[in-house]
């Protein structure tokens, strides 16, 4: 069994994950997963339900997770369920174009205005690895900007300095990603206009493109300070490189067209994931057609997939993006500023040092009393505070993303009684914080 400070409260998910750490490198799929930032067994889930998950010791949890984005209706919503059991009986997989690929492109088509035309794929790393080969042979440049704390997935050239799982175990940089992977990447602070501009002086007619999450979540939530997004939009077109807006995390959650909806400044190319597969691997990359028109067949840059829309992840997707009206939104930001302001009241209550930042209903609690507007400040908070904090609201039944650079995810099914449940747990989960010691 694996060292941990954290009593074993959980026997079923220990056995399940000292069986996985056999036949799985870190006993996970996924690093976050695995509890590395907060010590303790990683819960082993059996089921999902509305705002609630079921571990393998039979625990209930209120989610924060929501699976990190997608499940913005809560889980195994009846309506979601339905159109894929009859998508399931149909058969899971042609390897030709099918109608639900059709109709899930026109339903992104139809909310983000700035995408006339886009290519379904089966995960965001897909979706922005391939939105970067698409820039690189539109322009003919190599040369890509990203922004520390930002993560786009684990695209070789795209994993200096990034934020999520690379952010929560403080890796510099990834064994495996060689030089020349890395060599074309520029990494520059983020909210720094005056960075991007020198960057462009520097490389003149080299850089293909600028990419950065719409409004990053993957080092904890750190919106764009106003005019930033329209910055990078407007150097692009000076320097005549393209502006790929990601939003994997965003899309489709923070409005009906995602970050988009809310900031309007327009990019070249998008990316897109998580809520649109409706909790199956579908994402997709997108936007200005005579930029997407150079993707084959149509064009000259490879880019292909086996499962791409498949059958049942579109059915999945569209049959969510269906049900994510403006009552919809209405209803996870209510219950978004409704968190925010328990979990604020809590920890002021103690005296502890926090800062809650959101972008639209994504929100992060940082222990830190400064504002976050870029990585440096993000690493700066108190995190054995966040430790404290997240082990109390666990042993509550309460279940927060395992780190503290990530957002936390709400859904349309956090009511009132999950809601209370997170309200009698923050209490002592907020003395612990407090109490806590570096
Ligand atoms: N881009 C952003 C902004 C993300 O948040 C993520 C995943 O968290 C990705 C890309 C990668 O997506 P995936 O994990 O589906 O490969």
């Amino acid at each position: 069994m694996s060292e941990t400070p954290y009593p074993y409260d959980a026997p079923a998910s220990q056995a399940l994950f000292d069986r996985a750490s056999v036949v799985t490198p870190g006993g996970v799929n996924s690093p976050v997963r695995a509890f590395g930032a907060v010590g303790g067994t990683p819960r082993f889930m059996v089921s999902g339900r509305g705002p609630y998950l079921t571990d393998a010791d039979g625990r209930e949890y209120v989610d924060l997770v929501c699976s990190w984005g997608p499940m913005i209706l809560g889980h195994a919503h009846p309506e979601v369920l339905a159109a894929v059991q009859d998508a399931v009986a149909r058969g899971t997989s042609f390897g030709t174009p099918g109608e639900g690929e059709v109709v899930l492109a026109e339903e992104i088509v139809a909310r983000v205005e700035p995408v006339e035309q886009v290519r379904l794929v089966s995960s965001g790393t897909e979706a922005t690895m391939s939105a970067i080969r698409l820039a690189r042979g539109f322009t003919g440049r190599s040369k890509v900007i990203k922004f520390a704390g930002c993560y786009h997935g684990h695209v070789d050239a795209l994993l200096a300095s990034a934020g999520s799982g690379v952010a929560t175990f403080a890796l510099p940089d990834t064994p495996g990603v060689t030089g020349a992977q890395a060599g074309d990447t520029i990494v520059l602070p983020y909210n720094d206009l005056e960075a991007v501009q020198e960057a462009f002086h520097r490389h003149p007619g080299e850089i293909a493109c600028v990419i950065t999450e719409a409004s990053p979540g993957n080092m904890g939530v750190v919106p764009p300070d106003p005019g930033f997004n329209q910055g990078l939009k407007d150097a692009c077109r000076e320097n005549g490189a393209l502006y790929i807006s990601d939003e994997v995390m965003t899309g489709f959650r923070t409005s009906r067209a995602g970050w988009y909806g809310v900031d309007g400044v327009r990019p070249d190319l998008m990316t897109f994931g998580k809520v649109m597969g409706g909790g199956f691997p579908a994402a997709a990359f997108g936007g200005r057609a005579d930029v997407m028109a150079y993707l084959a067949p149509a064009g000259p840059v490879y880019q292909a997939g086996t499962l791409s829309g498949n059958p049942v992840a579109t059915a999945a997707g569209i049959a969510q993006l269906r049900l994510l009206d403006e009552a919809a939104y209405d209803t996870v930001n209510g219950v978004s500023a409704q968190l925010r302001s328990l979990v604020s009241e809590a920890l002021s209550k103690e005296g502890v040092a926090h800062r809650v930042q959101n972008a639209s209903n994504m929100f992060t609690v940082f222990f830190t009393d400064r504002q976050v507007r870029d990585y440096e400040d993000a690493k700066r908070q108190e995190l054995f505070r966040f430790t404290a904090f997240f082990h109390s609201m666990l042993s509550a039944g309460v279940y927060l993303p395992p780190s503290a650079f990530e957002s936390w995810f709400v859904s349309t099914a956090h009511d009132e009684r999950a809601l209370q449940k997170i309200a009698d747990a923050l209490p002592a989960a907020a003395r612990a914080a407090a109490e806590a010691t570096a």
